[in-house]
């Protein structure tokens, strides 16, 4: 921690020292944050380290914790009033890591020679947490309140949420979090277009989940004779088959129309049709075949199976659970629907939800947080926003659903190549070059002097 303290005896920074103070320490207390193995269900230790070094610099931090192994750190700097509140928001968790899979130990923070820093939670997401911190720091340090409050919210259990102990319990204990807006994790990865364009994707919102189990009914008989009853096992084989090619069937939903008005013109999906807009867009990019697409509908993953409890018996059912992913507003009506029209009427099945459905949510890309990063991504990063759906999971379907927040998924990355930053994500050799935490912290100190005054 020592390293993201001012020394004792140390000047009063310039302005221009305070920018580089800033940076340095957001990269300091990323090491630092790494260093501390946080993997979900440990969370406090993150906390500690990062409320020290706000309360070095002068910052109120307060810990809110359910269970003292994984606390939530809050902290304010209060605005003048008259404007809106603005919450920067980022989870202390990380997922496992082996140390066996990777060139660096996973905790232990190396700088190589190239300037990337090593680590799990490298991009998901101690790089961000250390910007929002150290850009909240720097702002309470030079003095400066915003019209509306600023926010920092560092939470516990992102990466699994079933504990709820982080942001899904602290949303009801602490109503007083609710912001009219919030940066969080996401998004600000870059795409060099084919057509030479550079585009940035800015996560306007998040899909949910919907997991179906398909129960394929047969007729039980003895394993000795194949041929007598009806083995549902072969039966949902057949079924298998069926959900298991194809792309979802895409769904005209304005987050899908806003994606495709970016990348192809407003009148896109008036002038193609939606899927040859899809087409079109998929093909933009190499990474974006698969992904395009499986934002646009109602995604469907065979992944467990059930079959025969004792080897020479055919069951009479066979199961299979499909994990699908439904974009913000799709009922669960809408969802079996879709798997039964994949799945046609020859084949005797039943369907039933494998677990609650857990549903998206999404803001729309306009208004004063949208023109602050649309604007910043233009003047700074010569490039265009791209409004897109996260397939995964973040926190900031909670800020929209208790709070009507305007949440996005944004911090910039410009040094890291993209196709590193992506395969970083739970994955082995998670890295991040440093440039992208200091210019993270840069932005966010940007978007609250611009978005609060
Ligand atoms: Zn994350």
């Amino acid at each position: 921690m020592s390293a993201t303290r001012p020394a004792e005896g140390t000047p009063s920074p310039t302005p221009d020292g305070e920018d580089d103070r800033r940076r340095a320490e957001s990269i300091s207390l990323a090491t630092d944050l790494i260093r501390v193995d946080s993997t979900n269900g440990n969370e406090t230790a993150v906390t500690d380290l990062i409320a020290a070094y706000l309360e070095s610099n002068g910052v109120e931090v307060e810990i809110v914790a359910r269970d003292p192994a994984r606390a939530n750190l809050l902290a304010r700097i209060a605005g003048t009033g008259g404007g809106p509140s603005l919450a920067f928001v980022g989870h202390s968790d990380v997922v496992p890591a082996d140390p066996r899979d990777w060139t660096h130990p996973p905790f232990a923070g190396v700088l190589d020679d190239d300037g990337y820093l090593w680590g799990r939670g490298a991009v998901d997401m101690k790089n961000e947490v250390a910007a929002r911190a150290a850009a909240l720091a720097s702002l309470a340090r030079s003095g400066w309140r915003g019209r509306g409050d600023l926010l920092l919210l560092i939470v516990a259990d992102e990466e699994d949420g079933s504990a709820e102990v982080g942001m899904n319990w602290l949303v009801n204990e602490r109503p007083d979090i609710a912001t009219d807006f919030a940066l969080n994790e996401g998004g600000g990865l870059p795409f060099a277009l084919r057509d030479g364009r550079l585009v940035v994707e800015v996560a306007v919102g998040e899909k949910g989940t919907c997991p179906i189990r398909v129960d394929a009914h047969g007729e039980a008989g003895h394993a000795s004779m194949p041929t007598l009853g009806q083995n549902a096992v072969p039966l949902l084989g057949e079924l298998l088959r069926r959900i298991g090619q194809g792309q979802a069937e895409p769904i005209d939903h304005p987050a899908v129309r806003s994606m495709l008005a970016a990348l192809l013109g407003d009148d896109a999906v008036h002038r193609l049709g939606l899927r040859e807009a899809l087409r079109e867009a998929s093909a933009l990019h190499p990474m974006w075949e698969h992904a395009i697409p499986a934002i646009a509908g109602t995604t469907m993953a065979p992944t467990i199976l059930h079959g025969s409890l004792a080897r020479n018996v055919m069951p009479a059912r066979a199961a299979v659970e499909i994990d699908c992913r439904t974009l913000p507003g799709t009922t669960v009506e809408e969802v079996l629907a879709a798997v039964r029209l994949r799945l046609g009427d020859d084949v005797s099945y039943e369907l039933s939800l494998a677990e609650p459905p857990v549903h998206g949510n999404a803001s729309e890309a306009a208004g004063p947080l949208w023109e602050v990063i649309r604007d910043y991504v233009t003047d700074r990063l010569a490039a265009e926003p791209l409004p897109v759906l996260c397939t995964g999971f973040t926190d900031s379907v909670h800020l929209r659903r208790e709070f009507a927040t305007v949440a996005y998924g944004y911090s910039p990355f410009l040094s890291t190549p993209t196709d590193i930053v992506e395969a970083g994500f739970h994955n082995k050799d998670e890295r991040i070059h440093v440039a992208d935490i200091a210019l993270a912290s840069d932005f966010h100190v940007h978007a609250a002097r611009k978005l609060l005054g």
